[in-house]
């Protein structure tokens, strides 16, 4: 069987016959890159909407949130490290169809459940999973929101588009070298937002980092490129605190994520701080 490259994100794996990708989460299998984790889900949760965060998509309301194992970042200061870093055999997980998720939505929705959120580990990189539940969500006339960093091609977003209605995407920073040391692509997730927000709520969130994105000349220019697509999209401006391999940083001075928040504020109607 022949190698394959996969296009699913900026890392391009190349994979061999039974390889698994650089995110622990897609393999190739007779020659295809395929989505390893399908449906393995590692954490559930009835959660507040706003825990995602979402400010201004369906408020007061809960949403059942649901993960599975892998990430293609590779962020030092990881607060999910135990998931995303994790595959197949380093991670407890049962096997839950579209169908059975919709279904346990549906049960919740009493509760005041709006639907499911894909979010924990990066959903965008088991697309498939994300489409098939998300469609089954939406024929029970529930709705459907996505935790991501954004770090997928522009074919991967379009194959999920019509399921999602809100999507919370890091923005984890503002500048290309930036998102290099965190192991990601900066022009791909700019193109992902610009596309999401085209056709879903979009609430973005930048955790503010000593060291990687607490200046004001970046966060001045990152309000300023969100306003370019709309000044209305809500930016939530969140906390650093120790973890993963940054377990011996400080954290996010208080004052500096205010600070921040009031730069953010001249070209944005709604900036949150998070985590304080
Ligand atoms: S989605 Fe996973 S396997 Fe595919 S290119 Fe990205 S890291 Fe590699």
């Amino acid at each position: 069987m022949s190698d394959v490259v996969c296009h699913v994100c900026f890392r391009h794996c190349k994979l061999k016959e039974g390889d698994i990708g650089f995110c622990g989460a897609r393999a190739c299998r007779d020659g295809k890159s395929v989505c390893d984790n399908y449906g393995r889900i590692t954490s559930i949760a009835l959660d507040p909407v706003e825990k995602k965060p979402l400010a201004r998509f369906m408020s007061g309301k809960m949403v059942l949130s649901v993960g599975s194992y892998g990430c293609n970042m590779n962020c030092p200061f990881c607060q999910n490290d135990s998931i995303s870093r994790a595959d197949a055999e380093s991670v407890p997980w049962r096997y839950l169809a579209p169908d059975e998720l919709a279904a346990l939505a549906k049960a919740r929705q009493p509760d005041g459940n709006i639907g499911v959120a894909f979010t924990f580990n990066e959903p965008m990189i088991s697309w498939e999973y994300v489409r098939d539940a998300g469609a089954a969500v939406k024929a029970k006339g529930m709705a459907n929101v996505v935790v991501t960093n954004g770090a997928v091609s522009q074919p991967v977003l379009e194959e999920v588009l019509p399921y999602i209605d809100a999507f919370n995407i890091d923005l984890k920073c503002f500048t290309a070298e930036g998102y290099k040391k965190l192991g990601g692509d900066f022009e791909m997730v700019l193109a992902f937002i610009a596309a999401a927000a085209k056709s879903a709520h979009v609430e973005l969130t930048t955790l503010v980092v000593p060291g990687i994105s607490d200046t004001e000349q970046q966060v001045r220019e990152l309000a300023s490129w969100v306003a370019s697509l709309d000044r209305s999209i809500p930016l939530h401006i969140t906390r650093f605190f120790p973890r993963g391999r940054y377990r011996d940083r400080q954290p996010t001075p208080v004052q500096t994520l205010y600070r921040l928040a009031e730069v953010a504020q001249e070209k944005l109607d709604t900036v949150i701080v998070g985590n304080v």
